[in-house]
């Protein structure tokens, strides 16, 4: 059965089938989902009764959903990953993606998006405000065309239209001249501020315990660090011993400045416990990582209901903080 209206955004020209989808090796009923593609919302394959039981019961706003939707579809375009998830859960949907909480912060997402799709620095960037307003959790075509007509008053992007505004005024409703965009040198400039802060910034910030017999930093050098860097990130590492017991301003800093942070808890000292906790309550994603046969004694301060990445080896490790960071929308593989 197809829609011809996505039941998401209710745009009248998609490609939704309603299918059945078998999870859990067909020990239960299968979950119908909502499976195909729409032009605003993206490559959508999502449970029917989350759309139903969140959306419309206005547990979530439309536009919180469907940006988010439309993040999951960037980010497969970014790292070009073949494997679509289905959304089950809210969090699925979330999914540690960022959401601007400021008109700014809706500018800036934008600036990030035409950096990472404007093909030189002299080519234009298409776009479609009908389709493309999810892209910054826009709520509509018309504040989509806002926040670009406002990014082009702060000259960060410039249109191809008369005197290089991309946005006109047909009798109070905007509309774009010509859809084409791109990023002035003061908007290239920003994109270089946003890259260095959370959660634009392209650090790390990795918390394990120091231990003296080195296992631990090796783990680190042949799965952590690698693993953040085939992701297009900087790891930043914190020695938990180096400063004793205290957690210092440099590391607060460095907690602050990263785009998120991972905490192996194997062996782990409180440091490690706390850097997380810090992260967490700053709203920057945290990944736990903890190697398999220290779950019992390291999963301490109640964190076991959190979800861990459980590692066997190195090799493991690094497999899955690459699978986790990139479906966690994390990575900044191009
Ligand atoms: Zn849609």
């Amino acid at each position: 059965m197809i829609e011809k209206q996505c039941p998401i955004c209710g745009r009248p020209d998609c490609d939704i089938k309603i299918v059945p989808v078998q999870t859990n090796h067909g020990h239960e009923q299968p979950v119908i989902c909502f499976h195909g593609d729409c032009l605003c919302c993206g490559l959508v394959y999502i449970n029917r009764s989350l759309v139903f039981d969140n959306l419309e019961t206005g547990q979530i706003s439309k536009q919180e959903f469907l940006g988010y939707l439309r993040q999951h579809s960037l980010i497969r375009e970014h790292t070009g990953s073949k494997t679509i998830k289905i959304v089950q859960t809210i969090d699925d949907l979330r999914e540690g993606f960022f959401l601007p909480s400021t008109p700014f912060d809706q500018v800036y997402m934008l600036i990030e998006y035409i950096a990472s799709k404007q093909p030189s620095l002299s080519e234009f960037v298409r776009f479609d405000a009908s389709k493309d307003y999810p892209i910054c959790f826009a709520k509509n075509e018309s504040d989509f065309c806002f926040i670009i007509k406002s990014a082009y008053e702060l000259g960060y992007i410039k249109g191809r239209g008369k005197n290089d505004d991309p946005i006109m005024d047909n009798g109070g409703k905007l509309h774009l001249t010509d859809e084409l965009l791109m990023l002035t040198m003061k908007g290239w400039e920003k994109e270089q501020e946003l890259k260095e802060q959370s959660p634009y910034s392209n650090q790390v910030f990795v918390a394990f315990h120091f231990d003296t017999g080195g296992t631990m930093k090796q783990i680190y050098d042949t799965a952590i660090a690698p693993a953040v860097s085939e992701c297009g990130l900087i790891p930043y590492v914190t020695l938990d011993d180096e400063h004793g017991n205290s957690i210092t301003d440099v590391i607060i800093a460095g907690i602050r400045k990263s785009r998120f942070v991972i905490a192996d808890v194997t062996d782990a000292s409180q440091n490690v416990y706390y850097e997380a906790g810090f992260a967490y309550g700053l709203g920057i994603p945290v990944i736990l990582t903890c190697r398999e046969d220290r779950t019992e004694e390291d999963m301490k301060f109640d964190t076991s209901h959190i979800k861990h990445i459980l590692w066997k080896d190195e090799a493991d490790l690094k497999q899955r903080l690459i699978n986790r960071i990139e479906a966690m929308g994390l990575s900044k593989k191009i």
